[in-house]
Parts: structure tokens; C-alpha cells; sequence
């Protein structure tokens, strides 16, 4: 028997999975997709090169998480028959004022992670589900809890909070930050490959169909554009980005909104499909000739700038910039549209670099670093879970 960390990260119709194996580090090993869950569930099962394989198995039980999970079960033992999985990691988004790191979810600690769930409505209630339902398909595993939010815990409270009166920051109303697994992983790739850099002024922009930009001083969060909610700071696929909360007020009392209709609006009509008009899909927007979908990008790469300003006024100055995300690691053009201009922060783009997607895509003579990372969520999740289990085995 080999040991195997298994990674999951539950989505309200969706189940992503990783299989690592332990004995070298975590390595992956395979990577699947369940989506529709509780529609027409779809399954797809990838090896660590990207290629794709038969799954084998019929994913029409995937009605819920609990079944989704079941299906994964079946998958690990017909595809990995000498694996034995020793630890299962969960994407959890919201941690709360407490979690600085990954936790063991035990009893209690899932108990306390319900308390969360009006904080991030759309996703707490799913990783949660994900969680009670690996833990009864994997009862022999040890279980680990990784937060979205767990990086950004040491936010000076400037940052950390809304100037409102203070109990509601008691009450945790306050700047969480998210996407802290993909800065955590993205932080430790800088300490691996750009040491001076990592010990530096660096920006993390995150962009992909959700969308935040982190400010790190030493590898650790100073400043994150997403706040109390994945809603606040860059507009994102489908949600608005930092808006006036005068606009809520008079949606709901002058066109008479609901909450929930408000949280369509806010999470799944907005950001570049409501600009737009057609698609959240940037890959999309590239492509088309209409106007509408020119002033998406525009809007999106705006406001990166303006953020990446206001992020380095935080950091007290900027000495490398970092894409990362579907659309950071992909779309020259909105690269180039965020980088342009910026000559006052020191940024010069290399066009051939730009268009070659090399890892840096600065000038030789740029005084700020512009690098392109791929990241990585599932290894960071997958590394903390042989963490905690090397802890418990010394
Ligand atoms: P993610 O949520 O990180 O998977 O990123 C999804 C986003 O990345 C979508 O908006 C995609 O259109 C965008 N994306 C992926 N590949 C490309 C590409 N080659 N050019 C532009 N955007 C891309």
C-alpha cells in the first residue's frame, strides 16, 4: 500500500479532486472534474500530464456532494487499487478572524466553520457539505480544513477592517481576503526561484473568472483587494467588484430588490458579463468586435491599475508585479492594457516576452520585476495535508 493525500474543493454543482502521492513530496498523480452535480453530473479524470483518461465509472449518482464524493471513492479504488488514502485536504473558503493556517477538521472545528456560513453564502455551505461527506467515505483519513482566508490573517488592522462602528467589527465584520491559497502559493515559488524578490515589494494579481490582487511585504499579505466578501475590489466574470454601497441601498429601496435577488445581481449578472452584455468568458471578449465587450476589458484592466497603485502605496513601493490565474497567465492583452502607462512604478513590459508568455516579461531594464506564475492551489492544499500528517506520525 502507498499512501495518498486526496484534495477536494466542492463548488455549489462542482467537485474538483487531486490524487498526490506522499512518498515523493506530495507529487500529483490525477486531477478530475465532477460538474452538474445534481443535474446531468459530467466526470472527467485527467493523469499528472495532462492527459486525459477513461474514468470508468458511471457518474449518474452524483446528485449531491455525499454522492459526488461516493463517486471518487470508486474512482480512487478502481484507478489507485494498492493506494491508500491517508489524508483528504478540503478547499474551505472562509476561516473566519481565527484560522491562520490549515486546520484538523474535527468535530468542533466543523462546527465552528458553520458559524461562516452567512459570511460566504454561495461557497461555505458547499466545502462544508464536501467535508461532512469525505469524512464519511474516508473515515480512516486524517481530514484537513485549508482556508482561502487563512493568508491574510496577519493584515495590519487597517486593513483588516471597514470604518464602521466598531462592534461590527466584533462581530467579524471585517476585510477577510480570499484566493490566499493560490498568494500562499505563489509567495513560496517567489522564496524557491526569486529570493530578493520574495524578501521584497511584490503585487500578486490573481485574474481568472474570480479576481483579487494581494500585497506582499516578505511573502506575507499586507493589503488584499477582496474584503468581507469575494465580491469587493477587481470586477470579476460575473460579479461587480468594489461598488458603492449607496447603489445597494437604492436598488432595494427604489426598485425594490430583494437580498436574493441582489446577490444574483451582485455575484452572477455583473462584472464583465454584465458589462459586456455577452459573456464572462475573457477569451470570448477577445474575440469579438463589439464595442460593448472592449469597455469590459477596458473597465477590468482599469481598475487593476488603479489597485495595483493602491497596493503599492500600501507596500511603500512596488519591486516585482506577478500574473497569475486563467486570465493572468494567459491573455497577453490584458497584461499589456494593465502594464501600460505604468512607467511611474518602474513597470516596463518586453513585448516579445508578453507575447511568448515567458515567465518574466519585464524589460532587462525595468526597475520592477513583471513575472507570469502559474499557480497552484491543489499542491499547497495537498503539502498541508502531509504537514499535519507528518506532525501526527512524529
Ligand atoms: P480561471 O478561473 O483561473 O480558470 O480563469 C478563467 C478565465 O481565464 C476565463 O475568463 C478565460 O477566458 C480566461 N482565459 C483562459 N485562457 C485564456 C487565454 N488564452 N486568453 C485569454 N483569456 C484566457
Amino acid at each position: 500500500m502507498s499512501a495518498h493525500v486526496l484534495t477536494l474543493n466542492a463548488g455549489s454543482s462542482s467537485l474538483k479532486f487531486g490524487v498526490f502521492a506522499l512518498a515523493e513530496g506530495p507529487e500529483p498523480r490525477a486531477a478530475g472534474l465532477i460538474e452538474r452535480i445534481g443535474g446531468s453530473p459530467a466526470l472527467h479524470l485527467r493523469d499528472a500530464a495532462g492527459t486525459a483518461i477513461a474514468p470508468g465509472e458511471d457518474p449518474a449518482g452524483a446528485t449531491d456532494q455525499a454522492g459526488a464524493v461516493g463517486l471518487v471513492l470508486r474512482l480512487v479504488a478502481r484507478h489507485f487499487p494498492d493506494g491508500e488514502i491517508a489524508a483528504v485536504g478540503h478547499r474551505v473558503v472562509h476561516g473566519g478572524p481565527d484560522h491562520a493556517g490549515p486546520a484538523r477538521l474535527s468535530d468542533d472545528v466543523l462546527a465552528g466553520l458553520e458559524r461562516f456560513v452567512p459570511f460566504a453564502p454561495l461557497h461555505q455551505p458547499h466545502n462544508l457539505a464536501g467535508a461532512r461527506a469525505a469524512r464519511a467515505a474516508f473515515p480512516e483519513a486524517l481530514q484537513v480544513a485549508c482556508f482561502d482566508t487563512s493568508f491574510h490573517r496577519n493584515h495590519p488592522w487597517v486593513n483588516d477592517t471597514f470604518a464602521l462602528p466598531r462592534r461590527f467589527y466584533d462581530r467579524g465584520v471585517r476585510r477577510y481576503g480570499f484566493h490566499g491559497l493560490s498568494y500562499d502559493y505563489i509567495a513560496g515559488e517567489l522564496a524557491r526561484s526569486a529570493p530578493l524578490l520574495h524578501s521584497g515589494r511584490v503585487v500578486v494579481a490573481h485574474l481568472g473568472n474570480g479576481a483579487s490582487m494581494c500585497g506582499l511585504l516578505g511573502g506575507r499579505s499586507v493589503a488584499s483587494t477582496m474584503g468581507f466578501s469575494a465580491l469587493d475590489g477587481l470586477p470579476m466574470g460575473t460579479r461587480c467588484g468594489q461598488l458603492d454601497p449607496g447603489v445597494v441601498l437604492y436598488l432595494m429601496d427604489q426598485e425594490g430588490m430583494t437580498t436574493a435577488e441582489l446577490a444574483d445581481l451582485l455575484y452572477l449578472e455583473s462584472g464583465l458579463k454584465g458589462l459586456s452584455g455577452m459573456a464572462n468568458d475573457m477569451r470570448a471578449l477577445e474575440a469579438s468586435e463589439a464595442p460593448a465587450a472592449r469597455e469590459a476589458i477596458d473597465y477590468f484592466t482599469f481598475r487593476i491599475r488603479r489597485e495595483l497603485g493602491g497596493l503599492a502605496a500600501a507596500l511603500g513601493g512596488l519591486d516585482a508585479l506577478v500574473f497569475c490565474g486563467g486570465i493572468g497567465e494567459n491573455s497577453r492583452l490584458v497584461r499589456a492594457e494593465v502594464c501600460r502607462g505604468m512607467q511611474w512604478l518602474g513597470i516596463e513590459l518586453d513585448r516579445a516576452r508578453n507575447e511568448a508568455n515567458a515567465r518574466i516579461i519585464s524589460a532587462d531594464l525595468s526597475r520592477t520585476h513583471v513575472m507570469v506564475i502559474p499557480t497552484d492551489e491543489e499542491i499547497v492544499i495537498a503539502r498541508a495535508a502531509a504537514a499535519m500528517l507528518g506532525e501526527g506520525a512524529a
